[in-house]
């Protein structure tokens, strides 16, 4: 396992170097360090970038005193304990279909897990898309078919596009429990957070695709420099470069170095999509609490799909259990801030692995824990 993780490492470091373009990136990122003369801490807030950093060993050819750190960008991650344990209490409700996608299945909730409640009898199917959750309805009028809708703004408008068709198709027996979250909020409350150390911000290149680079205006410009960037290693390594550029300019901006897939408008056809059937709410993310509308609630004018409005979630919530010992020394949340690397939790590679995960970060193949597991353990790093 060792010596295949140090041979995915060496090629593409081969394959940058081959192309000719690692080495003045990195040339030119060691320059603006000395420059600076002091740490330099960029978060990444996307599971996809997080994955590309982790495979590619980015952080051990970066000059010491440089660290990436791993955000709120994987959105199993983000869920908060609380929805998981009352998805997983409505998925024993009688009739009740539940539908959701393969990672949900094996996120722990506080005493159980899609996967267990699967195994004891309960009707929970994997889909691959909430069209696929809208075909379960259409063929089983008699019961509910809930689709529980994880995900950032890369996923909301696939979801909104099957409530438009399950409105036109008649079809009310189609709920959506809705965890969805948006980004840009999420990123005012880390750099807000007590004990924060974010110098930078790389910024998510599939969510940006919708939301553009104008939606982090508002709540990053003048205050943190950020760039929205693309996921081959090469990218990732401009936009670092770029970010570093801004810290020794004394500027704060947003910029897209992803110009080939992103622009400052977005996609106005998905957002008003979105806009049509969602509006913003206050979720609690795993280890930030609650942010001010940084979730998306079905209107109210959808709420013939909407599970949030048609069970009362109060009364199941009283009754959803405490979280067992393991589980509560996880340190997801810690992680998610960037205050603790995977590595820092006394719990990882130990308790917790890919096969038997404590906590979802450790459960998505997008989760800063399973992606250090995969690739970083045994690297030392370079910061
Ligand atoms: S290693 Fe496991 S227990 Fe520790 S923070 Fe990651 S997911 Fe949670």
């Amino acid at each position: 396992m060792t010596e295949d993780l140090s041979e995915d490492l060496s090629q593409k470091l081969r394959q940058l170097r081959d192309a000719g373009l690692a080495p003045p990136v990195l040339d030119s990122i060691k320059r603006r360090m000395r420059k600076l003369e002091r740490p330099v801490n960029l978060m990444e807030v996307c599971g996809t970038h997080t994955v590309a950093i982790s495979r590619a060993g980015l952080r051990q050819i970066l000059p010491p005193g440089l660290r990436l750190l791993s955000g709120p960008g994987c959105p199993v991650c983000v869920t908060d304990q609380q929805d998981i344990d009352t998805v997983i209490e409505l998925a024993k409700e009688p009739g009740m279909v539940l539908t959701t996608f393969g990672d949900m299945m094996r996120v722990p909730g506080s005493d159980s897990a899609l996967q267990s409640e699967k195994a004891a009898g309960r009707d929970i199917r994997v889909v691959y898309s909430p069209l696929d959750a809208l075909k379960v309805a259409r063929d089983l009028p008699d019961r509910t078919v809930m689709f529980y809708a994880v995900g950032f703004e890369t996923t909301v408008p696939m979801v909104a596009a099957t409530l438009e068709m399950a409105e036109k198709q008649g079809l009310s027996n189609f709920w959506v429990f809705s965890v969805h979250k948006t980004i840009p909020a999420a990123l005012e409350a880390l750099i807000h957070m007590e004990g924060a150390r974010i110098d930078g911000f790389i910024l998510p290149g599939h969510v940006s695709t919708i939301i553009g680079a104008n939606a982090y205006k508002p709540v990053l410009q003048g205050k943190v420099p950020a760039m929205v960037t693309g996921f081959e290693p090469l990218d990732i390594l401009r936009a670092v470069d770029l970010l570093l550029a801004q810290l020794v300019e004394g500027r704060a901006e947003v910029e897209i170095e992803y110009t080939r897939a992103v622009t400052e408008e977005g996609n106005p056809t998905a957002q008003q999509l979105m806009a049509e059937f969602f509006e913003p709410s206050d979720p609690r993310w795993r280890g930030l609490g609650i942010i001010p509308g940084s979730g998306l609630m079905l209107r109210e004018r959808h709420f013939r799909h909407d599970a949030c409005r048609r069970y009362d979630l109060a009364a199941v919530r009283s009754r959803l259990p405490a979280p067992n010992k393991l589980m509560a020394a996880c340190s997801c949340g810690e992680v998610l801030k960037g205050a603790l690397l995977p590595g820092d939790c006394k719990l990882f590679g130990r308790a917790c692995t890919p096969a038997q995960p404590v906590g979802p970060c450790m459960v998505s193949s997008e989760g800063a824990c399973a992606a250090y597991y995969m690739y970083e353990r045994h690297r030392q790093q370079g910061g």
